[in-house]
């Protein structure tokens, strides 16, 4: 077999996703919203798709959206941005694909937090680099600043952080944001910022984006998605963020990835960051009551729930729960013999995975929550 067929094997998403629709299961597995997206978003795609322009966009993006996007991060955070330092992409995906093509040569080495999102390794090595993996470790998964120093070589060329954390739900602090920030200014590393998050927070947190400690703005490419903002996933609208000629580098490398994303969805997109500032707020207050539905549903159940600060999903410790069943064989027991699609946390890590952690996604109905709890309790009567 081609042995690049290995080396990126189908993401645990994909895969999960279609053996629940396969079996009609309920998916608390690939992180997708079901419910709360804004109408008026649905209608300004609708214009724009009728009334527009259904031609390439520019490479770099529409002005309208990078000029939304600078101004959202102004309001926001803070930060002063220009349009050149933007770059629309299709997903947050693309972002991180196009800034590790642009940073990353044979032979780079490239640090990765884990458990980490599944794209990140089969993406730095097709990019020719070597993955150096940094193990968080449950249930505080923090990072730490020794562990971090002591995975550098001289062939580092980056690392990649994603704050707030997929899959754990955490939102990390600043003494860990510092202790990156001081590593990668120590030895001249770029810092791929994967900050798709940085919006679904819970009970009243606040984000700090990497690039505005000292020293990161130069450093740091920062990936963002309209999907997880706006809870529209299937647009696959991103962009990244650098400094200019960083983002100029990674927008080449964007050119001969997608060249261009759908320009409808990137004017619906811009209308959504000019007018949804109101929209959060509420958005926050539905996933954290979801969250809490289903944390209450599962702890009820006997399973032990770990903290979840930000993003749609939470894990839940089955060996804590009194689960003997490694993480695998209790997603395809859940699957098969329950109707619930949850998943592993093993294939986030190579070295040391955890196998004893599941992730759920709560932005779902009441009504599948419920369903889903209802499942997860047969499951564990099974395991048991
Ligand atoms: C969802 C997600 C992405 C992908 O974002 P898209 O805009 O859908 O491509 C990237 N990183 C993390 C951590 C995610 O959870």
């Amino acid at each position: 077999m081609n042995p690049l067929y290995e080396s990126m094997a189908t993401s645990v998403f994909e895969r999960m996703s279609l053996a629940a629709a396969a079996r009609g299961a309920i998916n608390l597995g690939q992180g997708f919203p079901d419910f709360g997206w804004e109408p008026a978003m649905l209608a300004e795609a609708a214009r724009a798709l009728t009334g527009g322009s259904n031609q390439y966009a520019p490479s770099r993006g529409l002005p309208v959206l990078r000029e939304a996007v600078a101004a959202h991060y102004g309001r926001h955070f803070g930060q002063t941005l220009t349009a050149d330092q933007l770059c629309v992409t299709s997903g947050a995906t693309e972002a991180i694909a196009a800034a590790l093509l642009a940073t990353v040569s044979p032979g780079d080495e490239v640090i990765v937090m884990t458990p980490a999102y599944d794209a990140y390794a089969p993406l730095v090595r097709r990019a020719g680099g070597a993955v150096r993996e940094v193990t968080l470790r449950p249930p505080g998964w923090r990072i730490d600043r020794d562990a971090l120093q002591a995975a550098v070589t001289p062939r580092t060329r980056a690392i990649i952080l994603n704050n707030p954390h997929n899959p754990t739900g955490r939102l990390f602090d600043r003494d860990e944001l510092a202790a990156v920030a001081a590593v990668a200014v120590a030895h001249d590393l770029i810092v791929i910022a994967d900050e798709v998050w940085e919006h679904v927070l819970h009970d009243g947190q606040r984000f700090t984006p990497i690039a505005t400690l000292p020293g990161m703005a130069a450093r740091t490419i920062k990936c963002g998605s309209a999907g997880k903002i706006f809870s529209l996933t299937g647009w696959k609208i991103g962009w990244l963020v650098a400094a200019p000629e960083l983002a100029a580098l990674a927008a080449r490398a964007h050119q001969f990835l997608t060249f261009a994303s759908a320009p409808n969805l990137q004017a619906a997109v811009a209308y959504g960051l000019n007018e949804g500032d109101g929209w959060l707020d509420p958005m926050r207050v539905r996933f954290a009551r979801a969250r809490n539905r289903l944390a209450a549903g599962l702890t009820e159940t006997g399973y032990a729930v770990l903290p979840s600060a930000s993003t749609y999903f939470l894990c839940v410790d089955l060996a804590a729960s009194g689960i003997v069943l490694d993480d695998e064989a209790f997603a395809a027991l859940a699957l098969d013999q329950a109707g619930v699609a949850v998943i592993p946390l093993s294939p986030f890590a190579e070295v040391a995975p955890p196998r004893h952690l599941i992730r759920l996604c709560f932005a779902k109905q009441d009504a599948t929550i419920d369903a889903g709890v209802a499942a997860l309790r047969r499951a564990r009567e099974l395991a048991a």
